[in-house]
């Protein structure tokens, strides 16, 4: 890499992400995905023994599910939504009139029943919630999802389409304050284990606009998310590599999600970015994976 070249023209000029185009949608090489294995292979050593309910989600989403939970009201920049034809031969005419034209084709085009997942877990609480009151310890799920947030960027560490690993407890308050303690330690330990360097810091989500500023507020106060900072694209703005988010009973209000003994449930959750872990990985042991620490290679099995 040279002085003037960024991270990202470093990884395609390796050749460990090709460009497409667009920015934050690359294509992803064998040995990046070896890493992203690695990778997802210790968090599967660390909480493995949870006996988590295991669950893999597609990159869309039901978009009533996705109304319901708000994120358009509250995140309407990153928002995805997936439109389709569902005209007639003139409404065809008129998409093959435009694209010959190079006009817009979008009024040819309705929301389809799918939006693109913005976060891993919010599929998964109306079907637990679907199943009645919680057991009596409450539920662990651990999902993976391919995640979409419209943030065009030069920046390797903000991508378009990523994936997020998670794991989710449903319970008592005391259950998933407990579980995200523990995650938090848990997540110190992982990024030892890789090399790398982090720290947890209080952390807030982007609300959209002047009603989000209240929101943001809200979160930071009442210490709802903590993210990993680790110092990818520079050492000034660390990069959030894993976020802890405690709900509260959000979502158990929202789809009437209940403990065994009928009160709502409260939820929290750790979600592991999958690509920027890896590009911290990159970032700090090299673009050459077959140079990095042995104990590092070990874990990771690259
Ligand atoms: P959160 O829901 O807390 O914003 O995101 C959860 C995790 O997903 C973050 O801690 C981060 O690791 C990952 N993530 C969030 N936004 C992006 C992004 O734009 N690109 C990539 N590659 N990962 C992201
Ligand atoms: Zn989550």
């Amino acid at each position: 890499m040279t002085d003037t070249e960024t991270f990202l023209d470093g990884l395609f000029d390796a050749g460990v992400l090709i460009d497409t185009g667009v920015e934050g949608l690359y294509a992803r090489s064998g040995r990046f995905e070896a890493i992203i294995e690695g990778i997802d292979a210790v968090v599967s050593a660390v909480g493995g023994g949870d006996g988590a309910e295991v669950l893999r989600f597609p990159p869309g989403m039901n978009r009533q599910v996705f109304e319901k939970t708000g994120y358009m009201k509250n995140f309407p920049q990153l928002a995805g939504t997936v439109h389709c034809f569902c005209g007639d031969d003139a409404g065809h005419a008129e998409i093959i009139a435009a694209l010959d034209e190079g006009r817009d084709w979008a009024g040819q085009q309705a929301l389809s029943e799918i939006a693109l997942t913005p976060a891993a877990c919010y599929p998964l609480y109306p079907l637990a919630a679907r199943r009645g009151p919680l057991p009596e310890d409450g539920r662990l799920f651990d999902i993976l999802s391919y995640c979409f947030r419209h943030e065009p960027s030069k920046e390797a560490t903000r991508m378009q389409m990523f994936r997020m690993r998670e794991f989710v407890r449903m319970g008592t308050p005391d259950d998933v304050m407990a579980f995200r303690e523990r995650w938090i330690e848990r997540g110190a330990g992982i990024v030892k284990t890789l090399g790398l360097e982090g720290a947890v810091d209080l952390a807030n989500d982007p609300f959209f606009g002047r009603a989000g500023r209240i929101l943001k507020n809200n979160q930071r106060q009442q210490n709802l998310k903590f993210e990993m900072l680790i110092p990818v694209e520079s050492q000034e703005k660390p990069t959030a590599c894993m976020s802890f988010n405690y709900h509260q009973d959000h979502f158990g209000t929202l789809w009437g999600l209940k403990t065994a003994d009928g009160a709502v449930a409260h939820t929290a959750c750790v979600g592991f970015g999958m690509e920027r872990l890896a590009l911290a990985l990159l970032k700090v042991h090299g673009l050459s994976a077959d140079r990095w620490p042995a104990p590092v290679r070990k874990v990771l099995g690259v």
